[in-house]
């Protein structure tokens, strides 16, 4: 026999379904309707509501494509809980191309958000009451902004032992402790007593093939963590243990230029290590961008126009750097060296 599991919308769904709710999210001014499209996994049994969120930032579409590829992981039917998947949260932005609302609000700085507030506000408001007040984990996904590229991360409050462990499952190199933003969602969640992750990895408005497979394969580790999915014995084998980063810092351009860039993500560079030049377009005048400190580049522009003072490269520091190094190279070589021979991205993740 079946039982309800969760109503969203007043759509009430039955333990074992798999249902499609479009959340109606203000009309366009064309009279045509727009909705928060999300889809709903209950599982046979009872267990945590994980909700997976993307594109709360419209132009962050890596997201997207994780959650498209979670979706069709035969493992689902195992499923014990439920899983919300809402691959495209902000859905204006994301039709845009834009980070942003089209009052250019970020949606990520109007949470909890109101009903009767700006329409990012309302957004923030429907996605609290319909989803997230409705589960009791939940994992949001973002990239760099547009031209910038980060390395695949994970923040969170790591103060907090559940949502730590959580972070320290997801399989990716580094943590960073972050602080939550005023109005994120992070903070709309914490406020909750709810242990949520934030993963990080490539760029605005483009695909990473590294940084979806590892988002895929990191969303699978926390469910097993949370006992939502089943871990096979033998095959499994438990994901690195991550290190946290002690603190980390932009190193912004000297002087403007065109920037030639020397560094990839994931480089660990000393004290005084160039890290690119910037030039004129007759390379007369240069200037060298170096490390501050020494660190991994977890972070950097891709677009090689830069004003001075702005943000090049993201350094993370860490308290032991050569664990931390050996770390981000192991991972990279696990996501990208045997990339001609494997099934490709359709292929077995997990
Ligand atoms: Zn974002």
């Amino acid at each position: 026999m079946s039982s309800p599991d969760i109503t969203i919308n007043g759509i009430v769904v039955q333990r074992g379904q798999r249902v499609t709710v479009d959340l109606p999210a203000a009309q366009l001014y064309t009279h045509a309707p727009v909705a928060m499209p999300v889809q709903v996994i209950s599982g046979r049994k009872a267990g945590p509501r994980l909700f997976v969120s993307a594109a709360i930032h419209g132009d962050e579409i890596n997201g997207v494509e994780i959650i498209r590829r979670l979706l069709k992981l035969p493992t689902l039917k195992r499923l014990r809980g439920t899983l919300i998947a809402i691959p495209v949260v902000n859905v204006h932005g994301l039709i845009h191309h834009s980070r942003y609302l089209p009052d250019r609000r970020d949606l990520n700085r109007s949470f909890p958000g109101s009903e009767r507030g700006s329409l990012a506000a309302r957004l923030a408001h429907l996605f609290m009451t319909e989803i997230v007040e409705q589960c009791t984990h939940g994992i949001d996904l973002h990239t760099g902004a547009i031209h910038r590229s980060n390395l695949p991360q994970v923040r969170a409050n790591l103060d907090d032992e559940e949502t730590s462990r959580l972070a320290h499952a997801f399989g990716v190199p580094v943590l960073i402790n972050a602080d939550v933003r005023d109005n994120s969602l992070r903070e709309a969640a914490a406020e909750l007593g709810m242990p949520m992750l934030l993963y990080e990895a490539g760029e605005a408005l483009r695909f990473d093939e590294l940084a979806i497979r590892a988002g895929v394969k990191g969303i699978v580790n926390v469910m097993r963590a949370l006992d939502m999915l089943p871990v096979r014995s033998g095959r499994h084998r438990a994901p690195p243990t991550p290190v946290i980063a002690r603190s980390s810092t932009w190193v912004r351009a000297p002087a403007s230029g065109i920037l030639r860039t020397v560094v990839p993500l994931g480089a660990r560079v000393d004290k005084d290590t160039l890290l690119g030049v910037l030039s004129d377009p007759f390379g007369e005048r240069e200037s060298e961008v170096t490390a501050p400190a020494e660190g991994i580049v977890i972070g950097r522009t891709v677009l090689p126009l830069a004003n001075e003072g702005e943000a090049l490269f993201h350094i993370a520091r860490f308290r032991r750097i050569e664990r931390a190094s050996a770390k981000v190279d192991a991972f990279q070589e696990e996501h990208q060296l045997n990339w001609p021979e494997d099934p490709g991205p359709e292929g077995p993740i997990v």
